[in-house]
């Protein structure tokens, strides 16, 4: 009997195998590339030691493992922690835990992990449904869940997004340890789903979306074709009658631009992709060729970041990618990872890891401080200090995110396809790769992305003939992206290879160095790519990047940090777009990093003119995802080359030389007096205060003046981001004077005027005081925020 069933799951496995289509190119898995470099080794390693244990403690202590109890019957029938979708962060553990066992062997975690999984299973009801806002069955189901399974699932209760993440921690985590105790966990909840759901059944789509990659891995473990159909099904049954912020405004196969939730869409992109690669399905290829070209062209910062906009998560509108209020969610930047490589593995060209790349250095390895313990949701591209790494989120998503994919970065390093080898990415290692013709070492020596000089030693276990596509990057080819988004003014930049010491004549494929030849063990190719700084200007429609450009150097973007410039400040800063630029290395700064210096300029305003008063300074800056390791303050991206595109440090005013205080504790006090000039009450790109989430409350802003003063006049620009933020106009204000220690209402002369778009003044009788109070009277359902407050 038992014979007979190994008998059967091996020729279902065979089966499997045999028939199954995938992408034509396949990754070369992480775990048979050894990285041993100075960049990304020492991350992975602050991952591992640092990030791993910290994320399983934050999660023990904010109830994400005492919900698994719970809905074991393990202790009270209680919700432990706010969000429905709170238990991915523990399948996201799960996932890099198992990832970095895999590297590394570590007893006391894997015995851990048993434990952990033998509590999930026990939170699995019998019929394979695993969710543990509704098994626990609290006395109050939490709003955003349905009185029956499933029911508000296309809109706010998370079922299959949880779903997809158990799916996704069980193939790390069988496919690291070889055991199949969360597998089949995940495999008895699927096929409740394949119950469940389907045409004719069950008709109704994720609302957010995971589950679709999660069953494309139990289809390619198990072999079990339902899972797949599931996972079509998933797709097709989306839209037309949706919102556009999940992506379900449309069928799927219909859309062509990105929209909607960041996080949601690139999970669905990649998912279309994995379906088109294991299908065959040509429609889904068609429409996700679109998306990526309107994202490539229209909606990627130059960090890579995608999601412009913090209202809904969502991709902004065309070229609009504004700086300081950029969302560029963590999140996102892991999930175009993943869509760029599937992209890469259904192409095979290297503009998509040029994408992914780029994404990589910047704007996804900006999620995480240098101490593996702290964590950007939103990456920004400009901060006056209002911006800082946190220790926890609520929503932790994009924490247990950055968990899960530090360690698989080596699978991203090399592909294969037969006897065709890809190298995509640069960094020291070893690894061990086996094709078609026979196995081989292949190894890399270089100090990326420090140095462009790339070693690469070809060692096949017999002599044979093999093609090498060797990525020459869009950055050394002046083409930062693909497609006229971002340009570089540089001089010609040439790329240089040679095999064994000589030159050789090799045809160029889809952005590789395309190397055909008998290879013999000890033979290299020395590729050297002209690593120099590069000036990166954006296309003239992104208005947020007039007048700037940014710094690049190999595939590493730059910023200007206060630590590295005079006074702390940057926004002031005018660089010549003609400077030259030098890059050094720094060994002791921010765990060694390149810097590039030039000269620059400081603006500043002055009081009774409109003229700037500029003064030369040295300027320096460093890579932008090591910001925000010296305590929060001032950074740029763009640096403006044009005064106007500047914003100079504020005059001497009596408001600009006061201490601010206000009724809150803020990071944005700066933003009330440092006479940035807003285009209208709903303009984020410039610094604002904000009482938000508070309402109908009274509060209060202080200014105490450097001296006593003699005032009789205040102007207000309120911030209003109505109808869809959370602040508007105040109910009313109110200014008082210090006199004996007491606040006096000032005698106004005519009214206090509230609008919006425009400065607010109120005219008084003139008093001679050390302090001013601001005085804002909320309206009842909402914040009030303040852009500027003016005192003559
Ligand atoms: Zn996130």
């Amino acid at each position: 009997m038992k014979h007979i069933r190994l008998m059967a799951a091996m020729l279902l496995y065979m089966s499997a195998y045999a028939q199954q289509k995938d992408y034509p190119i396949q990754p070369v898995p992480f775990t048979h590339v050894n990285v041993n470099d100075n960049f990304w080794k020492p991350k992975m390693q602050v991952n591992a030691d640092i990030t791993i244990p910290y994320i399983l403690k934050m999660c023990k202590e904010h109830g994400r493992i005492d919900n698994f109890l719970a809905a074991a019957g393990k202790r009270e029938n209680k919700v432990c922690s706010e969000f429905p979708f709170d238990d991915t962060d523990v399948y996201k553990w799960i996932e890099g835990a198992s990832y970095a066992l895999q590297v590394s062997p570590n007893k006391k975690l894997s015995l851990y992990l048993d434990t952990l999984i033998a509590i999930i299973g026990a939170a699995q009801e019998k019929d394979g449904y695993l969710y543990t806002f509704r098994t626990i069955k609290p006395a109050v189901l939490h709003e955003w869940l349905g009185a029956q399974r499933w029911q508000k699932d296309s809109i706010l209760s998370h079922e299959l997004y949880n779903t997809g993440h158990l799916y996704e921690a069980a193939f790390a985590h069988y496919n690291a340890t070889g055991k199949k105790s969360l597998l089949n966990i995940a495999t008895k909840n699927a096929d409740l789903l394949v119950k469940t759901f389907g045409w004719g059944k069950v008709e109704e789509y994720p609302g957010h979306q995971i589950v679709e990659t999660g069953l494309a891995k139990l289809y390619r473990i198990t072999g079990n074709k339902q899972y797949l159909d599931l996972a079509k099904f998933f797709l097709d049954v989306r839209g037309p009658n949706g919102e556009s912020y999940n992506q379900a405004d449309k069928k799927v196969v219909d859309q062509t631009e990105a929209v909607g939730h960041a996080v949601r869409a690139a999970y669905m992109y990649s998912g279309m992709a994995d379906i088109a690669a294991l299908t065959g399905d040509k429609k889904y290829l068609y429409a996700i060729d679109k998306i990526w070209d309107d994202v490539v062209n229209k909606k990627l910062y130059i960090t890579g970041g995608i999601g412009a906009t913090g209202n809904g998560e969502a991709f902004g509108e065309a070229y609009d990618l504004p700086n300081m209020s950029a969302y560029a969610e963590t999140c996102a930047a892991i999930a175009s990872v993943y869509w760029n490589s599937r992209m890469f593995l259904l192409h095979g060209d290297a503009k998509y890891i040029d994408v992914l790349e780029r994404t990589l250095y910047n704007g996804l390895l900006s999620g995480m401080s240098l101490s593996g313990n702290r964590f950007f949701y939103p990456n920004p591209l400009a901060s006056v200090g209002q911006h800082d790494r946190s220790s926890w989120f609520s929503c932790a998503c994009c924490i247990s995110n950055m968990t899960r994919f530090l360690p698989s970065v080596p699978g991203y390093v090399y592909a294969q396809n037969n006897n065709d080898l890809y190298v995509n990415l640069f960094m020291s290692n070893s690894s061990n790769i086996k094709l078609a013709s026979g196995k081989i070492n292949i190894a890399q020596i270089t100090n990326y992305p420090w140095s462009g000089k790339i070693e690469l030693a070809v060692n096949p276990e017999k002599a044979g003939s093999l093609t090498l596509h060797v990525r020459i990057p869009g950055w050394a080819q002046q083409q930062p992206v693909p497609g006229d988004l971002y340009n570089s003014i540089n001089t010609p930049m040439t790329v240089s290879m040679l095999i064994n010491g000589k030159p050789f004549s090799y045809k160029v494929e889809k952005g590789y160095a395309v190397i055909h030849r008998t290879w013999k063990k000890g033979d290299k190719v020395s590729l050297d790519l002209p690593m120099q700084p590069q000036k990166i200007f954006a296309n003239e429609k992104v208005k947020a990047d007039a007048g700037r450009f940014a710094i690049q150097y190999g595939p590493v973007v730059y910023c200007l940090e206060g630590p590295d410039n005079k006074d702390s400040l940057v926004q002031n800063i005018i660089v010549d777009k003609m400077a030259p630029l030098q890059a050094s290395y720094h060994e002791d700064l921010l765990n060694g990093i390149n810097t590039i210096t030039g000269d620059g300029e400081a603006s500043k305003r002055q009081l009774n003119s409109s003229d700037l008063i500029t003064t030369k300074q040295k300027v320096t800056a460093i890579p932008y995802y090591a910001w925000d390791n010296r305590g929060s303050g001032e950074m740029e991206v763009w640096i403006p080359y044009t005064a106007v595109a500047a914003r100079p440090q504020p005059a001497a005013t009596i408001a600009n030389k006061s201490i601010v205080t206000a009724s809150i504790k803020s990071k944005s006090l700066k933003a009330i007096n440092d006479q940035f000039e807003p285009a209208d009450s709903k303009d984020n790109t410039v610094p604002y205060f904000h009482w938000w989430p508070k309402k109908n409350s009274t509060e209060w802003v202080v200014y105490d003046f450097d001296t006593a003063h003699t005032v009789s006049s205040s102007k207000v620009y309120w911030y209003d981001d109505g109808p869809w933020g959370g602040c508007r106009i105040p109910a009313a204000w109110k200014i008082y004077y210090k006199k004996d220690g007491e606040w006096i209402p000032v005698k106004t002369i005519g009214d206090y005027e509230i609008a919006k778009d425009k400065y607010n003044t109120v005219t008084f009788e003139t008093v001679k005081t050390i302090a001013l109070k601001l005085e804002v009277q909320l309206p009842v359902d909402n914040a009030t925020g303040i852009h500027e407050w003016i005192v003559e």
